[in-house]
């Protein structure tokens, strides 16, 4: 799988959007295959034919619990990283009922940024903190933020647009001095960046399979031991009473093998694939006029590059990338027939003919070198072609912090 496939003809793409999602590892498919076929049997079960899985379904655990420098009590297996938040930040708040308050930041998922919004209509109330104009979080308004009645602060561990860091560990310090539970959503962290929750303050940790190379439809959340909990889906015993429902035998055992994959890659991440994200940054910057990096530049994970190209629109250049079957995605959605930029590149202030023409790169172990020079000849003309015809005047320097600040408090 040195590029992915896709399409009737399996022609080859070059596949720059892993931060979206990633393509199954051959040897997870391999490992969860069985479980489809044969291997049916239902781990609850009293009979050696399910007991049989239950096993396959241990060792799963084990493997996430692994890769996390956690035990494999502290795993509780989720359908994905949406349930996972939802499970830590409902399951924290109804576990402390006499608390109703939540502290986030304003780059978060909308996982998390959504459920809040959405709690905020029922009685509950939240703070989210903002960045700096590199994503950088300012600690200080973290500690300010918190109140009598704050149940819980999550914070992403890094950023799924611009790959910015956060300093999980001190966030989980902050909560601790103040009897608070800390959760982060590490969706885009794990198995790129290496994590001792051994070691660590985190109280809950939320992860998605199919961002490293498992299927979509599972994920995980770490419950450190202790931390109290409601659980999500009530109904059978199963994940020892924390979330109901029959495990999803062969999404758990592909989880983890997938995990048992990105502890063997964890090197390569930080080495290899960091190594082609700087050659893809480097030689855009060099050979496309106008363009800029998004995010702090040291404090980032080693497989994302979000790159502004000025005074064009982002699903432009996209669109003429799919032409030459590149993926890649861009920093803004399309809603309401207006193409407004994303609530994070808005948070940072990025100027707004910048945050419109942003494109966000993601590589994966399976990416190589003469990929990234394709992309680095192929991009380039067509900035200058979109540059043309841009409707965006030269000068034009607005920004959306305005507009970001009037969403923060509720
Ligand atoms: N959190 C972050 C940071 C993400 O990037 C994503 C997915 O893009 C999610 C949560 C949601 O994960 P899932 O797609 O598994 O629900």
């Amino acid at each position: 799988m040195s590029a992915q496939t896709g399409g009737k003809e399996q022609e080859r793409w070059i596949y720059l959007d892993n931060n979206a999602t990633t393509g199954v590892a051959p040897e997870v498919l391999e490992a969860m295959m069985p479980f489809f076929g044969q291997r049916y049997g239902n781990a609850s079960s009293m009979h050696s034919f399910g007991g049989l899985v239950r096993r396959d379904l241990d060792r799963g655990r084990e493997e996430v619990a692994a890769l996390l420098g956690a035990h494999p009590a502290e795993i509780v297996f989720t359908s994905c990283g949406t349930e996972g938040d939802n499970h830590a930040i409902l399951g924290t708040l109804r576990a402390n009922p006499g608390k109703r308050h939540v502290v986030t930041s304003r780059v978060e998922h909308p996982a998390v940024r959504s459920l809040v919004r959405a709690l905020a209509e029922q009685g509950y109330s939240y703070t989210e903190v903002g960045v700096d104009a590199v994503g950088r979080l300012v600690l200080d308004e973290v500690r300010e933020a918190i109140r009598p009645d704050t149940a819980l602060l999550s914070f992403m561990w890094a950023n799924n647009e611009t790959g910015v860091i956060f300093p999980v560990e001190e966030l989980a310090q902050i909560a601790h001095a103040r009897g608070i539970v800390f959760h982060t959503d590490a969706v885009q962290a794990v198995g790129k960046l290496p994590i001792d929750l051994g070691s660590s303050a985190i109280d809950l940790l939320t992860l998605s399979g199919h961002k490293l190379h498992a299927p979509k439809g599972v994920g995980a959340l770490y419950v450190r031991r202790g931390t109290k909990l409601f659980p999500f889906l009530v109904g059978g015993h199963q994940e020892d009473g924390r979330r109901g429902g029959t495990e999803n035998v062969p999404g758990i055992v592909a989880l983890g093998e997938a995990c048992r994959l990105a502890r063997l890659h964890l090197d390569e991440e930080q080495t290899r694939v960091r190594r082609l994200r700087n050659r893809l940054e480097e030689g855009l910057l060099a050979r496309a006029r106008d363009a800029l990096v998004n995010g702090d530049r040291q404090q980032r994970l080693p497989n994302t590059s979000n790159i502004s190209f000025r005074y064009i629109e982002g699903e432009a250049i996209l669109l003429l990338l799919d032409r030459f079957r590149i993926a890649a995605s861009s920093g803004s959605a399309c809603t309401s027939g207006s193409l407004e930029p994303s609530h994070v590149l808005r948070a940072m202030g990025v100027p707004y003919t910048a945050a419109h023409g942003s494109i966000r790169f993601s590589l994966s172990r399976y990416n190589v070198a003469e990929e990234i020079e394709r992309v680095i000849e192929v991009l380039p003309p067509i900035v200058e072609r979109l540059r043309a015809i841009s409707p965006f005047g030269r000068g034009d320097e607005r920004t959306w912090t305005g507009q970001a600040e009037e969403e923060h408090r509720h």
